[in-house]
Protein backbone atom coordinates (compact mmCIF):
# COMPACT_ATOMS: atom_id res chain seq x y z
CA UNK A 1 0.00 0.00 0.00
CA UNK A 2 1.24 3.56 -0.80
CA UNK A 3 2.23 6.00 2.28
CA UNK A 4 1.41 9.53 0.67
CA UNK A 5 3.77 11.60 2.44
CA UNK A 6 3.11 14.71 1.29
CA UNK A 7 -0.50 14.63 1.48
CA UNK A 8 0.70 14.07 5.81
CA UNK A 9 2.89 16.94 5.76
CA UNK A 10 0.60 19.22 4.14
CA UNK A 11 -2.72 18.09 6.68
CA UNK A 12 0.22 17.69 9.71
CA UNK A 13 1.05 21.91 8.93
CA UNK A 14 -2.44 22.37 8.91
CA UNK A 15 -2.70 20.47 12.07
CA UNK A 16 -0.17 22.64 13.72
CA UNK A 17 -1.41 25.78 12.27
CA UNK A 18 -4.85 25.31 14.18
CA UNK A 19 -3.42 23.57 17.02
CA UNK A 20 -4.91 20.54 16.00
CA UNK A 21 -4.45 16.69 17.31
CA UNK A 22 -3.77 14.42 13.87
CA UNK A 23 -4.48 11.04 14.57
CA UNK A 24 -3.25 8.86 11.67
CA UNK A 25 -6.04 5.88 11.31
CA UNK A 26 -3.80 2.52 10.71
CA UNK A 27 -6.47 -0.15 10.66
CA UNK A 28 -5.76 -2.69 8.00
CA UNK A 29 -2.26 -0.77 7.20
CA UNK A 30 1.17 -2.77 7.77
CA UNK A 31 3.59 -2.17 9.76
CA UNK A 32 6.20 -1.02 7.85
CA UNK A 33 3.51 1.66 6.66
CA UNK A 34 3.45 2.88 9.82
CA UNK A 35 6.77 2.86 10.47
CA UNK A 36 7.14 4.88 7.25
CA UNK A 37 5.03 7.59 9.24
CA UNK A 38 6.73 7.52 12.11
CA UNK A 39 9.77 8.44 11.05
CA UNK A 40 8.59 11.16 9.58
CA UNK A 41 7.93 12.31 13.14
CA UNK A 42 3.91 10.73 13.50
CA UNK A 43 3.82 9.34 17.37
CA UNK A 44 -0.21 9.27 17.33
CA UNK A 45 -2.27 6.28 15.60
CA UNK A 46 -5.72 5.24 15.83
CA UNK A 47 -6.58 1.62 16.00
CA UNK A 48 -10.11 -0.04 15.50
CA UNK A 49 -9.16 -3.90 16.28
CA UNK A 50 -7.55 -5.25 19.69
CA UNK A 51 -6.13 -8.29 18.07
CA UNK A 52 -4.68 -6.33 15.44
CA UNK A 53 -3.71 -3.18 17.59
CA UNK A 54 -2.09 -5.62 20.69
CA UNK A 55 -0.20 -7.55 17.40
CA UNK A 56 1.03 -4.41 16.01
CA UNK A 57 2.07 -2.67 19.25
CA UNK A 58 4.56 -5.40 20.38
CA UNK A 59 6.44 -4.89 17.02
CA UNK A 60 6.25 -1.07 17.32
CA UNK A 61 8.20 1.75 18.69
CA UNK A 62 7.43 2.16 22.72
CA UNK A 63 6.60 5.87 22.23
CA UNK A 64 3.94 5.36 19.64
CA UNK A 65 0.76 6.77 21.48
CA UNK A 66 -2.10 3.87 20.48
CA UNK A 67 -5.92 5.35 20.02
CA UNK A 68 -8.51 3.30 19.96
CA UNK A 69 -11.01 4.22 18.15
CA UNK A 70 -13.24 1.10 17.21
CA UNK A 71 -16.42 -0.43 19.10
CA UNK A 72 -14.46 -2.03 22.37
CA UNK A 73 -16.17 -5.27 23.54
CA UNK A 74 -15.81 -5.01 27.49
CA UNK A 75 -14.34 -8.63 27.45
CA UNK A 76 -11.15 -7.07 25.19
CA UNK A 77 -10.41 -4.19 27.54
CA UNK A 78 -7.91 -6.45 29.41
CA UNK A 79 -5.78 -6.60 26.63
CA UNK A 80 -5.50 -2.99 25.42
CA UNK A 81 -4.98 -1.33 29.26
CA UNK A 82 -1.46 -2.03 29.64
CA UNK A 83 -0.73 0.77 27.33
CA UNK A 84 -3.32 2.44 25.59
CA UNK A 85 -2.84 6.50 25.25
CA UNK A 86 -6.44 6.75 24.72
CA UNK A 87 -9.78 4.96 24.68
CA UNK A 88 -11.85 7.03 22.52
CA UNK A 89 -14.77 5.20 21.85
CA UNK A 90 -16.55 4.54 25.36
CA UNK A 91 -19.87 4.21 24.75
CA UNK A 92 -21.30 2.65 27.61
CA UNK A 93 -21.53 3.05 31.75
CA UNK A 94 -20.63 -0.99 31.45
CA UNK A 95 -17.55 -0.12 29.51
CA UNK A 96 -16.21 2.58 31.48
CA UNK A 97 -16.84 0.40 34.58
CA UNK A 98 -14.47 -2.31 33.45
CA UNK A 99 -12.14 0.22 31.84
CA UNK A 100 -11.48 1.52 35.06
CA UNK A 101 -11.31 -1.67 36.62
CA UNK A 102 -8.22 -2.96 34.26
CA UNK A 103 -6.51 0.45 34.65
CA UNK A 104 -6.35 -0.43 39.01
CA UNK A 105 -5.48 -3.65 37.80
CA UNK A 106 -2.35 -2.40 36.10
CA UNK A 107 -1.44 0.76 38.19
CA UNK A 108 -2.40 3.19 35.49
CA UNK A 109 -4.78 6.19 35.16
CA UNK A 110 -6.46 5.55 31.21
CA UNK A 111 -7.87 8.19 29.34
CA UNK A 112 -10.75 8.37 27.34
CA UNK A 113 -13.28 9.79 25.40
CA UNK A 114 -17.27 9.52 25.48
CA UNK A 115 -18.15 8.76 21.65
CA UNK A 116 -21.76 10.32 21.78
CA UNK A 117 -24.14 9.13 18.87
CA UNK A 118 -24.77 12.48 16.64
CA UNK A 119 -25.55 10.09 13.29
CA UNK A 120 -29.02 9.69 12.54
CA UNK A 121 -28.51 6.28 10.71
CA UNK A 122 -28.78 3.07 13.21
CA UNK A 123 -25.59 1.72 12.26
CA UNK A 124 -23.66 4.08 14.22
CA UNK A 125 -22.73 3.81 18.01
CA UNK A 126 -22.29 5.81 20.65
CA UNK A 127 -24.24 7.07 23.67
CA UNK A 128 -27.11 8.77 23.55
CA UNK A 129 -27.06 12.24 24.61
CA UNK A 130 -29.61 11.73 27.33
CA UNK A 131 -27.44 9.44 28.91
CA UNK A 132 -24.50 11.66 29.50
CA UNK A 133 -25.64 12.44 32.92
CA UNK A 134 -25.66 9.43 34.48
CA UNK A 135 -22.65 8.36 32.81
CA UNK A 136 -20.99 11.20 34.38
CA UNK A 137 -21.91 10.34 37.57
CA UNK A 138 -20.96 6.82 37.25
CA UNK A 139 -17.03 8.23 35.91
CA UNK A 140 -17.12 10.34 39.52
CA UNK A 141 -16.38 6.88 41.00
CA UNK A 142 -13.89 5.62 38.71
CA UNK A 143 -10.48 6.59 40.39
CA UNK A 144 -8.10 5.50 37.34
CA UNK A 145 -9.91 6.81 34.58
CA UNK A 146 -10.01 10.30 33.27
CA UNK A 147 -12.49 11.62 30.42
CA UNK A 148 -10.72 14.25 28.04
CA UNK A 149 -13.76 14.58 26.12
CA UNK A 150 -15.89 13.85 23.38
CA UNK A 151 -15.85 11.49 19.88
CA UNK A 152 -18.20 11.46 17.54
CA UNK A 153 -18.75 10.18 13.91
CA UNK A 154 -21.24 11.65 11.41
CA UNK A 155 -23.38 9.86 9.21
CA UNK A 156 -22.59 8.39 5.88
CA UNK A 157 -23.83 10.77 3.96
CA UNK A 158 -22.82 13.89 0.86
CA UNK A 159 -25.12 16.23 2.94
CA UNK A 160 -23.19 18.57 3.68
CA UNK A 161 -25.70 19.98 5.39
CA UNK A 162 -26.83 17.31 7.70
CA UNK A 163 -22.71 16.76 8.60
CA UNK A 164 -22.89 20.22 9.85
CA UNK A 165 -25.33 19.83 11.81
CA UNK A 166 -24.37 16.69 13.27
CA UNK A 167 -20.94 17.91 14.30
CA UNK A 168 -22.43 21.02 15.65
CA UNK A 169 -24.60 19.34 17.98
CA UNK A 170 -21.33 17.71 19.18
CA UNK A 171 -19.75 21.05 19.44
CA UNK A 172 -22.39 22.69 21.44
CA UNK A 173 -22.46 19.77 23.59
CA UNK A 174 -18.32 20.14 24.19
CA UNK A 175 -19.18 23.65 24.90
CA UNK A 176 -21.05 22.52 28.16
CA UNK A 177 -18.47 20.30 29.78
CA UNK A 178 -15.27 22.13 28.49
CA UNK A 179 -12.66 22.32 30.96
CA UNK A 180 -9.40 20.91 32.29
CA UNK A 181 -8.77 18.31 31.70
CA UNK A 182 -12.04 17.78 29.32
CA UNK A 183 -10.87 19.47 26.41
CA UNK A 184 -10.84 17.77 23.25
CA UNK A 185 -13.31 17.15 20.85
CA UNK A 186 -12.56 14.50 18.55
CA UNK A 187 -14.25 15.24 15.04
CA UNK A 188 -13.63 14.49 11.21
CA UNK A 189 -12.10 11.39 8.85
CA UNK A 190 -10.79 11.74 5.77
CA UNK A 191 -13.83 12.87 4.05
CA UNK A 192 -15.31 15.20 6.63
CA UNK A 193 -12.46 16.76 8.31
CA UNK A 194 -12.47 19.93 6.52
CA UNK A 195 -16.00 20.43 7.44
CA UNK A 196 -15.20 19.29 11.59
CA UNK A 197 -12.16 21.78 12.06
CA UNK A 198 -14.49 24.64 10.86
CA UNK A 199 -17.36 23.01 13.65
CA UNK A 200 -14.19 23.40 16.60
CA UNK A 201 -13.15 19.79 15.71
CA UNK A 202 -9.20 19.96 17.68
CA UNK A 203 -8.66 16.12 16.87
CA UNK A 204 -8.90 14.71 13.36
CA UNK A 205 -8.59 11.17 12.76
CA UNK A 206 -7.27 10.67 8.75
CA UNK A 207 -6.52 7.27 7.43
CA UNK A 208 -7.65 6.50 3.89
CA UNK A 209 -6.35 10.35 2.74
CA UNK A 210 -2.63 8.81 3.82
CA UNK A 211 -3.19 5.30 3.03
CA UNK A 212 -5.25 5.50 -0.13
CA UNK A 213 -8.97 3.62 0.42
CA UNK A 214 -8.66 0.34 2.10
C1 LIG B 1 -11.66 4.11 10.04
C2 LIG B 1 -11.94 5.25 10.95
C3 LIG B 1 -11.39 6.52 10.72
C4 LIG B 1 -10.57 6.88 9.51
O1 LIG B 1 -11.37 6.87 8.38
P1 LIG B 1 -10.83 7.40 6.96
O2 LIG B 1 -12.07 7.64 6.19
O3 LIG B 1 -10.00 6.30 6.42
O4 LIG B 1 -10.05 8.63 7.22
C5 LIG B 1 -11.64 7.51 11.66
N1 LIG B 1 -12.40 7.29 12.75
C6 LIG B 1 -12.93 6.09 13.00
C7 LIG B 1 -13.76 5.90 14.22
C8 LIG B 1 -12.74 5.03 12.10
O5 LIG B 1 -13.31 3.85 12.34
Amino acid sequence: MPVFIDTYQSLLKQCILENILLIIVSKKQSVNDILTLYHVGQKDFGENYVQELVEKQGQLPTDIRWHFIGHLQTNKVKYIAPFIHLIQSVDSISLLLEINKQAIKNNRIIHILIQIKIAIDDSKTGLLIQDLDSFLNEAKNCSNVIINGFMGITSLTNNEEQIKKEFYILYTLFNKYKSTPFNILSMGMSNDYTIAIKTGSNLIRIGSLVFGTR
